[in-house]
């Protein structure tokens, strides 16, 4: 085939970030118990690319531990026709070091950045980035863009027709249209993971593969700190039943991957989607075979969706609980209430699955009061793991433009996480002081004596369970301390 072009898609080597995910881009590396999800974005790529005829070679090197150089000699070695890469908050600017050294090496290179920050991104952030050696800025669904961006730029069509992405005419950068969401979830070929290393990617507790399944995009909700709405559309779109059988079927026998996670922003918003979903694993005998975990709201959601889950194979939900505060619970727009969190915990718990609870503190707004609120809530929820964020104000979100107003964004909007996020605490806490609270609330929940025999007794007959809990507390008191 005439312009067959070689194609690279990477993570860069560098402190582990869930690249792939636009609304968290976790920080795993100081993560409680949370693990790498599957590079789906550079799996999606690589499927679609290669039906349109091109040759490529994808790599995660961030979670291969792997070093610039080794980068560097495949990037020499490869010699790509184009670069494809996704960038967060907290590493664009370690990111743009790394294709500035690859786009000296080899400048006729096309290098395309994608990440959830170039979403319709203000003209005064996008000037002040170092992105001389970058050609596109991909700040919508890559998944539905890339084969377009890389059809366009060889048949030298209009660039202004694909959506979600910045590019440069005349050294300007221009923007085309950002509230483009494509409808048919589909219409995309699965993760490559032929190409994916998909051994990389483990379940915390069993150490075994997990993958990742994107169920639906988007979400009705409008949390204030949350970027999905923005990036994905407040319209809820799912995949057909069959479609995503199907891939779990091509998991499971093709790449014996047994465990899997639903990616899907608000799992169990539709009641009717999920039965059928559960009804199929389990009239299929999927249930039997595999694990897997989804993430919920606490409301709507009722027992009889939780206890379907189960017996359809579900393990774990993960739950936004946010806060103990009613306050801060109403000022960031959740729609959930305290009742909702508790009740959702209990019939989780009832249905028979494991609870992984997350939260966030320092909100603006917040004191020593709104954290003992959420202190105490967090053991009244008594989740079998939790995290807890401190709350980054991402550009593009509500609490971002609050941020600016109460005068306590620090510095440049960019290079942060939930961890260590671009603030200077709230308006009468210091970031200090957030820090060490998250720090001394995770030591003692992880480490109450009632915890560990809790753990130890549920996995009585599972030594390798007990080691990875052991792994991952040394991990803990190591990042914390
Ligand atoms: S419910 Fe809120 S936090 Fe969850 S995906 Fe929707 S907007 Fe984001």
């Amino acid at each position: 085939m005439k312009n067959v072009k070689k194609i690279m898609l990477i993570y860069p080597p560098g402190k582990m970030y869930q690249r792939g995910e636009d609304r968290s881009q976790g920080n795993i590396f100081l993560s409680a118990a949370t693990t790498m999800r599957a590079c789906n974005d550079l799996g999606y790529a690589a499927s679609n690319l290669k039906k349109d005829g091109h040759d490529v070679f994808l790599r995660d090197y961030q979670t291969e531990g792997l070093t610039r150089d080794e980068l560097i000699a495949d990037f020499r070695s490869y010699h790509p026709h184009y670069l494809f890469t996704s960038t967060t908050d907290a590493t664009i600017f370690d990111d743009l070091q790394i294709l500035s050294q690859l786009n000296q090496i080899y400048p006729k290179c096309k290098i395309i950045l994608k990440g959830a920050l170039f979403f319709d991104l203000d003209q005064q952030i996008l000037n002040s980035l170092p992105l001389s050696g970058i050609d596109y800025l991909i700040g919508g669904e890559s998944d539905f863009i890339i084969a377009r961006l890389i059809k366009a730029d060889q048949c030298k069509e209009k660039l202004s027709s694909v959506p979600g992405i910045i590019y440069k005419e005349n050294k300007q950068w221009h923007k085309t249209e950002f509230k483009w969401w494509e409808e048919n979830l589909d219409s995309l070929d699965f993760p490559d993971r032929e190409q994916m290393n998909n051994r990389l990617y483990i379940r915390p507790d069993t150490g075994e593969p997990i993958a990742t399944i994107s169920a639906s995009r988007g979400c009705s909700y409008n949390c204030i700190f949350c970027l999905t709405p923005r990036i994905s559309g407040t319209r809820i779109r799912f995949r057909s039943i069959s479609n995503i059988i199907d891939e779990i079927n091509s998991c499971y026998h093709r790449h014996g991957i047994k465990n899997f996670f639903f990616k899907a922003d608000t799992f169990t918003l539709d009641k009717n989607w999920v039965g059928q979903l559960c009804a199929e694993l389990i009239k299929t005998g999927l249930s039997d075979k595999i694990q897997w975990a989804a993430n919920s709201r606490t409301n709507p959601l009722d027992f009889e969706t939780l206890d379907l889950m189960h017996s359809a194979g579900c393990w774990l939900v993960a739950y936004g609980f946010e806060s103990g505060s009613p306050e801060t619970l109403t000022r960031i727009e959740k729609q959930i209430s305290i009742a909702d969190n508790l009740r959702a915990a209990q019939m989780t718990t009832e249905a028979g699955m494991e609870i992984y609870g997350f939260f966030v503190i320092g909100f603006p707004w917040e004191d020593y009061r709104h954290l003992a609120d959420t202190e105490n809530h967090i053991y009244q929820l008594n989740s079998d793991f939790i995290e807890i964020h401190i709350a980054n104000p991402y550009y593009g979100t509500k609490l971002y433009q609050i941020a600016q107003q109460e005068n306590v964004l620090e510095g440049n909007v960019l290079g942060g996480d939930y961890f260590s996020p671009t603030i200077k605490g709230t308006k009468y806490l210091s970031l200090k002081a957030l820090k060490n609270f998250r720090k001394r609330l995770l030591l003692h929940y992880y480490l109450r004596p009632e915890y560990i025999m809790s753990r130890i007794y549920r996995n009585k007959k599972n030594v390798n369970k007990i080691n990875n809990y052991i792994k991952y507390g040394i991990k803990l008191i190591k990042n914390t301390l």
